[in-house]
């Protein structure tokens, strides 16, 4: 239980990293309150709210590439599915992880920025990003820098300091080629996942020109299936092709075994769900 001295409310990104990095004792950024507050720990000393810092906005922006996408770290979970910005089948698998998580009174709290930073949790955002190439933008305590979103999980605290802020998800330009879904199984529809798995899909002339995959709930950060892309890659986009590209996938995770599934299920169902997300992209490309 929270046992808090302070709770500071910054009014921008760069004066809640100062806030964060310069207040003694032990604190944390609280967004939507959805984890921090049922477990946050009574040591903790003070939160830094992050109501007021201005980073609730969904656009399209033009750059020199093309349309990116970029999704502010406090726009709500419910606010995404109903997002015009949204509405193409290259971001489908961000509207499908926003409508299967969790329940109405979570999802109208719940931030994209701590769903991305909580992915452990397991949380279902993380392999719809992943697989449009997403990145993040940080602001740190010398300005913002963008890292992307598969660094950011495979490489932990060598692209992430102390004190960093996330305050920008952003999909890339070219993000239109793609068409994607997102599959997730949980012991109960309002339930985290055991497994969850995005596909994203580039098809041109009746064959793959570029797939991706990404799992969570397997391990301990979300996880992009590099084997199964390279099988996919240059392949006819059928049935038998994408239970390989499932297989691929479940092969080259190691499960872990808990309280909601066994390493064993997760791997089986980690295929499946592989199968039927890159069967699902195909059929919107
Ligand atoms: C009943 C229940 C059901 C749930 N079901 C699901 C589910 O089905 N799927 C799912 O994915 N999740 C689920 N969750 C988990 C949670 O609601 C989501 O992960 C949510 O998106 C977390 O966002 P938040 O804004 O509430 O994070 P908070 O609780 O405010 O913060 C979580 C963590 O992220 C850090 N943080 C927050 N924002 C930032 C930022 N911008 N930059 C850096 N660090 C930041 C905080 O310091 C903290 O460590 C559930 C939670 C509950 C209580």
């Amino acid at each position: 239980m929270l046992d808090l001295k302070n709770l500071y409310r910054p009014k921008s990104a760069e004066e809640a990293v100062r806030t964060l990095l310069e207040t003694e004792g032990t604190g944390l950024y609280v967004a939507g309150g959805t984890i921090v507050v049922p477990t946050g720990s009574p040591s903790l000393d003070y939160l830094v709210d992050l109501t007021g810092v201005g980073l609730d906005y969904i656009k399209i922006e033009d750059t020199p590439d093309g349309r990116a996408l970029a999704i502010g770290a406090m726009t709500r979970i419910a606010d995404l599915a109903t997002s015009p910005e949204l509405a193409s089948p290259a971001l489908r698998a961000i509207i499908e992880a926003a409508e299967e998580l969790g329940t109405h009174t979570t999802r109208n709290r719940a931030t994209v920025g701590g769903n991305v930073f909580a992915a452990h949790f397991p949380s279902d955002l993380p392999p719809a990003f992943l697989v449009l190439g997403a990145s993040i933008r940080l602001q740190g305590a010398d300005g913002p820098r963008d890292v992307s979103l598969e660094d950011f999980y495979a490489r932990g605290s060598d692209v992430y300091r102390r004190g960093d802020l996330i305050v920008e998800i952003r999909v890339p330009a070219g993000h239109e080629r793609f068409a994607s879904a997102f599959e997730k199984t949980g012991r109960t529809r309002v339930d985290v996942a055991i497994v969850s798995c995005a596909a994203a899909l580039a098809v041109s002339g009746g064959t793959i020109e570029t797939a991706r995959v990404a799992l969570n709930g397997i391990s301990a950060v979300p996880y992009v299936a590099a084997d199964a892309e390279a099988y996919l890659t240059g392949k006819s986009p059928t049935e038998d092709v994408f239970r390989e590209g499932g297989r691929l996938a479940s092969a080259s995770v190691s499960p872990r075994g808990d309280h909601r599934a066994s390493a064993d299920y997760r791997r089986k169902v980690a295929g499946v769900m592989a199968a039927r997300a890159l069967s699902r992209a195909a059929s919107a490309a």
